[in-house]
């Protein structure tokens, strides 16, 4: 943590900073009905599950690693050293579907690349497990609506791995616009990095169903969508290609405007040659600004009377116990299977306008 707790006393006894005191969520099992913690299998060990998901579950009150599920046996063996797991909680993408009568799981967090989401959430909820399932949730809104019809069926509940929705920086932009705003608001959203191995599925149209936009591009629509708090009518976009062997079957930059109700607009920007990883928004003589605003941890506020602060969280942590409280006390969750298909349904028409070159409707 590089803003200190001291040097943040410091700043608000200069009066230049605003309190934003912790909105974090404190989770505890009495909370929850029956005092259950439930038991979550990792589908796909790359590397978010890894370095991410896999030592989060350490942390969190109302679930933890039970099992796994993995194509590679020597994968498999470490994990179940590391993390103590039981022979029977380890599968297959084969056998999978047997994970039906393993009680000690209660859901499955699809980790895999974006083309196989559609396909494991459906298994998941047919073997009558709750899904966590990564971002993009699908390659289309199609996918997008039967597997949120499969849960229904199922009586699964569905969550989307939008781990910004539980930041407290984030929450504090979807508040913005509430806290007496008036007037046309402007959002300018940006994610990018510089992506390396040239081989990788993320680069391979039919495992990553598109390129940056479905990976870094996503977070740029879900901060505008949530900034503004409305959804958008209609999108002009275009790309720009620098290297077009390395990005022959996916985009590499792409920037397009969103027209929301009432006037108000985004303009936003992805690549994975360029970085950036900045959300901003003004209305009449406020603004607000999130530099860096997408990262796992670090993500700096600033807004036009002072400087935001919040305690560091551990997001994956603070994600998987709010869809776990969610589950256990059978309330509502704002990263839902809906809230993944209106994200699908913004890149389509991304793709609609670069392709015909006028404006799509969303
Ligand atoms: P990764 O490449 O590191 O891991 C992918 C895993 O899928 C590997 O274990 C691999 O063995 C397995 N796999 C199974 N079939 C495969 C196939 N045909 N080709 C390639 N791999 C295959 O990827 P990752 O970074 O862990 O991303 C996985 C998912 O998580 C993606 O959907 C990504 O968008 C999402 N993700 C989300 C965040 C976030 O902040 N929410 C961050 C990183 C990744």
């Amino acid at each position: 943590m590089k803003y200190s707790r001291r040097r943040f006393i410091k700043t608000l006894g200069a009066g230049s900073a605003i309190l934003m005191l912790p909105s974090i969520p404190t989770f505890s099992k009495s909370m929850s009905i029956g005092n259950k913690k439930l038991g979550v299998a990792l589908v796909g060990l790359g590397n978010y599950s890894t370095h991410e998901l896999a030592p989060a579950l350490q942390e969190t009150s109302l679930c933890y690693l039970s099992g796994i599920v993995t194509g590679h046996p020597a994968k498999a063996e470490r994990w179940k050293q590391e993390y103590n797991i039981p022979d029977k909680n380890i599968y297959n993408y084969e056998n999978f579907d047997q994970i039906a009568d393993n009680k000690s799981i209660d859901v499955v967090y699809v980790v895999l690349p974006n083309s196989m989401h559609h396909e494991f959430t459906i298994r998941a909820a047919k073997a009558g497990k709750h899904v966590f399932c990564e971002k993009p949730m699908a390659l289309s809104v199609k996918e997008c609506e039967e597997m949120i019809a499969a849960c229904k069926k199922a009586g699964v509940r569905l969550f989307i791995g939008y781990r910004l929705h539980t930041d407290p920086y984030h929450k504090a932009a979807m508040k913005f616009r509430s806290d007496g705003s008036s007037g046309i608001l402007y959002v300018q959203s940006e994610f990018g990095f510089k992506i390396g191995d040239p081989t990788q599925w993320r680069l391979k149209k039919a495992l990553a169903g598109g390129g940056v936009m479905m990976d870094l591009g996503i977070y740029a629509i879900q901060a505008a969508r949530y900034s503004i708090g409305e959804e958008p009518l209609s999108v002009t976009a275009q790309e720009y290609k620098t290297d077009y062997k390395k990005f022959a079957e996916v985009d590499e930059s792409i920037t397009w405007q969103m027209q929301f109700q009432g006037g108000h607009l985004s303009n936003s920007y992805t690549s994975y040659s360029t970085p950036a990883n900045n959300l901003y928004i003004s209305t009449n003589n406020r603004w607000f600004n999130l530099l860096p605003a997408y990262s796992y941890s670090g993500i700096k506020g600033m807004t036009n009377t002072g400087e935001l602060y919040f305690p560091p969280i551990n997001q994956q942590a603070v994600q998987m116990d709010t869809f776990s409280k969610c589950i256990l006390d059978n309330t509502e969750s704002d990263a839902s299977g809906e809230e993944g298909r209106k994200d699908l349904k913004v890149i389509e028409a991304i793709y609609k306008s670069i392709e015909s070159k006028t404006q799509a409707k969303i």
